[in-house]
This record gives structure tokens, sequence and C-alpha cells, in this order.
């Protein structure tokens, strides 16, 4: 292995091991020699291998917790670590945390609780056990007797998040200590004790991992260390932030989604994760709760060469059969997508070219529509009209083949890197964020905004910068921007008459001197949410025109801000509007190409090999893939000359042209993947 192990580790794979004991047959046949065949086959070069699993039972015979009766003494894990380093093969050594139902069924003060007293997981076969209870030092002390008796590269610890938010009396006297008072009992992202909670419950998993890391590095100061990172792209119940990530040496999570939410994870960790690879992670079965159904080939193929595109390491899920077998058909069909995959690693590295970063606001994961619920309220909806918003401004940049990144709070000192800042449908901005914005603009940044998360009504103003005031929001949900003059040309088929719908209410602004509309509010003829009365049955046509700007364009310092009052994200209609948007802020992006929208293609620098590379990949809905031809590419190299371009990894030359600092070629035929190579002299 190279150094750190990670580096250069693109194939990796988990063996899921939650299997109780209730029949002393169960893991008995488990085979550590077999399984590290297995991986071997599947041309694996790490694997994560399970020290305990969910349902909190040791897998070596352990002093702290107790041991799987089924394996009758036997330490499968130890012996599994043995096999897999004789093979060359890395070990990540696997420990869920919180989730252990062990720990829960024996110790009913460990529990995590509802809002009511009552444990939360009485009827389920997932115990969880929270955090600020005694659990803290069980779970530390497994992992320090993990650790210090086995060696191994790296150690996964595994649901680092609140699966409840827990009313247990160490939560509350906790609370009561550090901010006063009882724990709300009502959502309401209004309330500053609310919003005390919600940051109260970050900083205590944080802590919680904190304490995981600090004791596993205390017995082997070399291990990488990660805690699961799914959790970052969902909503606030799970307590994940900004402050977790420092307790990882990078950030792995499994993902279960389409191409796109697959897509953007991958970019969000590569720039959140305190080292790289990052890496992207699902299970080989077409779902978690139905192992024996296998992703086929070509699903797996299409997941694998993503993660290629975007310099990430795949790592797939296998979960044992309960007395201790495994599916060989699993490896079989990874070694045949991994032989393909593995052709490319030479060429990967560099770092990746993104004219746009996407902000995601990890203080923005709630519905502002939830505010006055109890927290147990199953009426809450657990929507995420940021993420939303973040995800169709991704899918509008990935759709139109600018290359992009997604960028949080910990790049906040760095936002020159990037001519387009998107900044969608933000609920919170805090002062430090605020301020860094207000930076990138005044040095030349061009910034795109939406909603009222910037403005003064929620208490930090990025007014000055978006050239408009705040006076309130619109009482209707479902409203119109309707194209000014100035502004017409961006709106495609949108017009004055036919204006473009957005469902969701828009911010009353007042527009300040300088700024210029680019459109304006129309609303409804009548109230959305009225049931009596309407002018169409089926919809609520454009009625009202007024003169609140729902598109403004602003000159701040060296560069530009805009600004749309409302949800502008919320339509598959209204996506071509946006990039338009962009394009007018920041174009022309590095990369064009007449590329279908299944087909997403990126672009890493590789200064020391004086090169570009750009990856294609095409993710199409219903696969198998239908092949595509005769992509024509362009691509600015920023009056770098090009020398050849040359198809990977074969280095066959594709021919091409170099003119105005642009190379213009034409793809070969993309059946799922294509690497391609532009030397610059
Ligand atoms: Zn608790």
């Amino acid at each position: 292995m190279g150094h750190p192990w990670y580096a250069s580790t693109w194939r990796r794979a988990v063996l899921d091991m939650h299997i109780s004991d209730e029949d002393e047959r169960f893991l008995a046949a488990f085979d550590p020699n077999e399984y590290a065949d297995l991986l071997v086959k599947a041309r694996t070069k790490s694997a994560v291998v399970s020290a305990m699993g969910h349902v909190g039972l040791a897998l070596f015979p352990s002093k702290v917790l107790p041991p799987h009766r089924g394996l009758k003494g036997r330490d499968i894990f130890g012996e599994t670590v043995a096999a897999c380093h004789a093979r060359g093969i890395g070990v990540s050594a696997y420990m869920s945390v919180i989730f252990d139902a062990w720990a829960y069924r024996h110790n009913p003060d460990w529990k995590i609780v509802g809002p009511d007293g009552t444990p939360v997981a009485e009827k389920s076969r997932y115990g969880v056990c929270c955090p600020n209870s005694p659990y803290r030092a069980y779970a530390a002390s497994f992992a320090r007797e993990l650790c210090e008796g086995y060696q191994f590269e790296g150690i996964r610890f595994d649901m680092t998040f609140w699966p409840h938010v827990c009313f247990c009396a160490h939560c509350r006297a906790r609370f009561a200590r550090e901010v006063g008072g009882e724990i709300p009992a009502r959502v309401d992202w209004s309330d500053p004790r609310w919003r005390s909670f919600q940051q109260k419950r970050e900083e205590w998993l944080a802590e919680f991992a904190g304490l995981l890391t600090s004791t596993a590095l205390a017995a082997k100061p070399a291990l990488s260390v990660e805690h699961q990172a799914s959790t970052y792209p969902l909503n606030w119940k799970f307590g994940v932030g900004a402050r977790l990530v420092p307790h990882n040496t990078f950030l792995q999570g499994d993902f279960y989604g389409d191409a796109l939410q697959g897509s953007i994870a991958r970019k969000l960790f590569s720039h959140m994760s305190p080292n790289l690879p990052a890496a992207f992670e699902t299970c080989i079965a077409m779902q978690l709760q139905n192992y024996t159904a296998l992703k086929p080939t070509e699903l797996l193929r299409a997941k694998a060469h993503a993660a290629l595109a975007d310099c990430t390491a795949f790592v797939y899920i296998d979960s044992v059969d309960p007395e201790g077998t495994l599916n060989p058909r699993v490896y079989e069909r990874m070694g045949e997508v991994f032989a393909e995959t593995s052709a490319y690693e030479p060429f990967l590295g560099g770092t990746r070219v993104e004219d746009a970063a996407i902000y995601f606001s990890l203080d923005s994961k709630f519905d502002p529509a939830d505010n006055g619920k109890p927290v147990d309220d199953p009426g809450l909806s657990n929507r995420m009209p940021h993420m939303d918003a973040v995800s169709a401004a991704a899918r509008t940049l990935l759709e139109h083949h600018v290359p992009f990144g997604i960028v949080t709070r910990r790049n906040l000192a760095e936002l020159s890197r990037w001519r387009l800042l998107v900044v969608p449908g933000a609920l919170v901005m805090d002062e430090e964020e605020a301020q860094a914005l207000r930076e990138y603009v005044r040095v030349g940044g061009a910034l795109f905004a939406s909603g009222n998360g910037c403005l003064a009504g929620h208490g930090f103003p990025l007014e000055d910068v978006l050239g408009v005031s705040w006076r309130g929001v619109t009482k209707e949900r479902f409203t119109y921007m309707r194209p000014a003059e100035k502004g017409r040309a961006l709106f495609g088929d949108f017009t004055t008459l036919h204006p473009l719908g957005l469902y969701g209410a828009q911010v009353v602004a007042e527009t300040a001197e300088g700024a210029e509309v680019l459109a304006t509010i129309t609303l409804p003829y009548t109230d959305p949410d009225d049931p009596l009365h309407f002018a169409s049955t089926h919809n609520n046509p454009p009625g009202i025109r007024t003169d609140h700007p729902a598109l403004v364009v602003n000159r701040y310092g060296a560069g530009k801000a805009m600004w749309a009052a409302g949800p502008i994200e919320t339509t598959d209609a209204s996506l071509d509007v946006l990039y338009n948007l962009f394009a007018l802020l920041a174009g022309p992006f590095t990369l064009d190409a007449e590329a279908p929208k299944a087909v997403e293609i990126t672009v890493f620098r590789q200064a020391d090999r004086a090169r570009y590379l750009l990856s294609l990949v095409n993710f199409q809905k219903e696969l198998p893939n239908i092949p595509v031809e005769g992509i024509a590419v362009r691509l600015r190299t920023g009056g770098r000359r090009v020398t050849r371009v040359a198809h990977l990894p074969s280095e066959t030359k594709i021919a091409f042209t170099f003119e105005g600092g642009i190379a213009s070629f034409v793809a070969p035929r993309l059946e799922t993947f294509a690497m391609i190579a532009v030397d610059c002299g």
C-alpha cells in the first residue's frame, strides 16, 4: 500500500455483518480466507471489515462487548484482517456507533428517548443509544480495545448521527446546564432557543465523534478515521454539520439515489473532505433491504465510472448471509466492472476545473413550513427547500456541461477561485458567510442568489451587494416572474403575458438606485390557497402585475450580483432560464459540449503533466445506455496551446483544431465512459 493507504486505493469493499445470534448457526460458516479470495477476484484493494455491527455483538473475543454466540470463541475479525493483509488488501475496521441494539436493550439509561419520555426503539430492531449517556464511554472503550488489539490501516465509525431528537435525562440535563431551561418541544427556526438546541445537537455529536477519533488515534497515530458521511446532505434531524468534518481523515458515505444525487454527493465531498480522495459507497444489491437482488452490471458500471470521473474512490457494499456464506456473483460482477475502471487509474489526479461553485448552507437544512409543529409530529415535512434548490442548480450546470463544484462554509476563505458563485435558496446566513460573500463580489466575483436568506428580513443583510431591500413576502405561494424589457432574451418561451410560474412565494423588495430589474412579480388573480375563489379551475393564471422586482442585477465593487426574489429553481421549465442567468453573469464557460443531458463531463487540470483530463459519463435513466456518437467538445485552455488530444487509456490520437484559445474535437463513440487527455505543450 502507498502512503497514505487511501491516496491511491480507488476500489474498495464493505461487508455488512449486522447478524444477530438468535440462532447459533449464524456466522458459524464464515470463512475469512474464502472472503479474502473473493475480494481478490473482485480486484478490491481495501475492505471495511466488521468488528461489530448494529446488533452490538463483537466479532472477536472482546472484553467490552458480548461476543457473537455463533462464533463460539472464534476471532473472525482478526482472521479476516490477516487474510486481507496476506493478499495485499488494506483493512478499515468497522464499528457501528449509536446504533447498538445490545447496549440499548441492556442499559435503560442509555436509550434515546422521545419528547414524551418514551424510549424510541422499543419495537425496532435498531436499538439506538444516546451519545450524551454513559454509552459514550462504552463505545470509546470498544474503539480502544479494537485499535490496541489489532493492526489495520483505517477505522470506520458508522452511524455517527442522531437518528431521533433525544429528550433523555442526559440530554435534558446538559441542555439545562449549557443553555438553560427545558429542551423546546416544538420545531421553530425563528426561535433562538430552538436554534441553540440544534447547535448543541451538532456540537454534542461532533464532540462524541471527536472522542472516538482521538481514542483511535491515541492507539494508532497513523490510522485513517472516518465517520459515516452520507448524512451531510440530509436534513437537520441528523444533527450533522460542519463541526463533524474535522474528526475525519476523509469523507466516505453511502448513497442509493440517481446519477444526479451521486454527482452532487461527490462534489460536496471533494471540497469538504479533509483529505482526498473522498469515497462514494453504494450497495451491490438493488436495495439494502433486498440483498439477493443485485444491481445489473450496467448500473454498477455507470456508478463506478461516475465516481472515477469525480476522482473519487468507489466502494461496494455486500451483505453476508446469516450463516456466514457469501454470494460469489457479487464479486464476479464487481471484478468485471473494476477490470474496466482500473485501466484509467494511472491517469487520475489534478485539480478539478470549476467555473461555478454552488454554496450549500449546512445551517439551512430545514423547512420553515415546519415552524410550530411538535418535534415528533408525523406531519413534519422533513423537506429541505434549500437542498432542492442546490440540486436544481447542480442539474442545470451538469446538463449544460458547465464544470462546477459544491462548496460550504469551509471554503469561505477561498471563494475568489470561482468565477460564479450560486447561493440557491439559502435560508439563513451568518455574519461570517455574509462578509465572505460581500468580499467575493467586491473583488470581482459574480454572485447569483435566490430567496430571502441573504436579506435583512433574516438578520444578516447582503442588501447592499444585491441592490435590494427587504419589505416582506407575498402571501401567494404560487407566483410568477414576468420578464422586463431588459430581461426578455433570458426567459425563452416566457413573456409578459405568459410569465414564468414559481412554486413558492416571492420576497417583496425595493430596488436600490443603479440596480437593474430584469423581471418583476406577477401574482395570480386570486390567492391559490383560497379554495372557493379562483380564475381557472386547474391552475392559477397570472393576473396582477406588480412593480416589485423578481430578478435584479447589481454592480458592487468590481463584481456583480444577481438576485431572484423567489425559488426559480423549483420547476424543470425554469432550468434553461437559470442557465441563461448563469451564462449572463459568468459565461462563456471553460467547456461547451453538444451532448445529451444524460452525459456529464468533468474536467481536471493536471499542471504537472501539462494537460487537461476530461471524463465523459453516459448515465441514462434506463440502462443499458444507448451509445452517443459525435459529441462535439470545445475546451478553453486559458491561452495554453494544445499539442495533442488523445483517447485514454489507449492514447489513440483524436483530430482537433486549436483556434482563439479553444481546442475543438469530436469525442469518440460514448457507451458509458470515455477519458480524454488534452495536452498543452
Ligand atoms: Zn439523549
